[in-house]
């Protein structure tokens, strides 16, 4: 049983799931990853929540009710995470399984690609040898993947004391595959890549950018070339630009794959905008895609100027009528925080600004209201009109 401080209590009566170390008044004896029954200080139940000795998110609650076994919530929450990506995901064979959080499954990553899926683990609870072999259970009969794999984020894992792991395929021979999004084709290796192998969190973003690309085009940050390929159909020209050699690497087979000519760049996008920008440069297209400048709230202000400067000089460089496609994936960064730079931006680069959608992330990464973390994709589409 764990108790929780009058703070912990009113977040949870907030609809948070999360109740951090310092709001734990009592978990004697509890083991690391442990279901627990959760109350408050006089003893009145609140839930029950998987509980973690290291992290300081020590507990996360699954349910308001008691739970007796886990192994059945988890099969019941699988079945349901699947049963909406049926109903909501179209014209991809790649989207996100399973969304932690937004799925009531705190510290479960699943990704499918094609016919290979990965999970990533990321809390005690979790990495538990019972679920996962409920977990990997659950994936076969309903997925029927080539091969599961597992990734791993070695920074969590040792903040949460939980033993190495290697990435590994833990079922199947097949490490990599393509997929297709939006008739789009990607090379994917589930052992490699950055984060869970493509950012499909901009599955739908791909498709409302190319909407309303044209001329010539700049995809900045690229990666392996997501947005860029999702441009190229509607382009005179499209140029990706990335300081990852072996991101560039796989972008120009996809872009093979895809029989596209584009051209990339390895470079530190700031020094690229601040030349392209001065030596006179123009695009009729450009998107931006940084990775976090904001890892927690301390950063908030460094990457304020971080965004504002990127988007200064892509401002400075769009055509008129030109469109400007703007992301941030920092959680700590505010839709408003972002929009509000944006403006500053704007009217530093002198141009007009009519927004013509804003975005999120992917419906397959679903956002739980009352848990804010849970949401945390920007992607602004705008036409600088002057
Ligand atoms: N737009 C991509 C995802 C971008 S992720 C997609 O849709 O798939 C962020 C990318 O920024 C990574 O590929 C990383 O290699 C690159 N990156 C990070 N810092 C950079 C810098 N200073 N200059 C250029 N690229 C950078």
């Amino acid at each position: 049983m764990v108790k929780v401080s009058p703070r912990g209590v009113s977040r949870l009566k907030s609809g948070h799931v999360w109740v951090y170390r310092s709001d734990i008044v009592s978990a004697d004896g509890v083991p690391p990853g442990a279901l627990v029954g959760v109350t408050d200080q006089r003893g009145k139940s609140l839930g029950t929540a998987l509980y973690s000795s290291a992290s300081q998110i020590a507990i996360r609650l699954i349910s308001r009710d008691p739970v007796a076994d886990f192994t059945s919530l988890l099969r019941q929450r699988l079945a349901d995470a699947i049963a909406y990506r049926d109903a909501i995901v179209r014209d991809t064979d790649a989207y996100r399984v399973v969304f932690s959080e937004g799925d009531f499954l705190p510290g479960l990553i699943v990704d499918r690609y094609n016919d290979i899926v990965s999970f990533q683990v990321l809390t005690q609870a979790m990495d538990a040898d019972s679920l996962r072999q409920v977990l990997l259970s659950e994936l076969n009969e309903r997925l029927h993947p080539a091969s599961i794999a597992e990734r791993v984020d070695p920074r969590v894992r040792e903040l949460e004391k939980l033993p190495p792991r290697a990435p590994a395929l833990v079922q199947g021979e097949k490490a990599a595959t393509i997929f297709t999004m939006n008739g789009v084709r990607f090379h994917c290796d589930a052992l490699e890549g950055q984060k869970t192998g493509a950012f499909l969190d901009q599955r739908e973003n791909y498709a409302g950018a190319a909407q309303y690309a044209r001329g010539e085009a700049l995809d900045v940050f690229c990666y392996q070339g997501g947005f860029a390929l999702h441009l190229a159909p509607r382009c005179a020209q499209v140029t990706g630009v990335d300081s990852s050699r072996p991101a560039l690497e796989v972008a120009d087979q996809n872009a093979a794959l895809n029989q596209r000519e584009i051209e990339w760049i390895e470079a530190n996008a700031f020094d690229l905008l601040r030349d392209y920008a001065s030596s006179g440069r123009r695009y009729d297209t450009i998107v931006l895609d940084p990775p976090a400048f904001a890892k927690s709230k301390r950063d908030l202000d460094s990457a304020l100027r971080g965004y504002k400067e990127l988007n200064l000089r892509a401002l400075k460089m769009l055509r008129p009528g030109g469109v400007l496609v703007t992301c941030s994936c920092s959680y700590h960064m505010s839709q408003v925080d972002f929009l509000e730079m944006l403006a500053v931006a704007a009217r530093d680069a002198h141009r007009t600004l009519r927004l013509v959608e804003i975005r999120g992330q992917a419906r397959d990464h679903p956002i739980v209201l009352n848990v804010p973390e849970t949401a945390y994709l920007k992607c602004v589409i705008a036409r600088a009109t002057n």
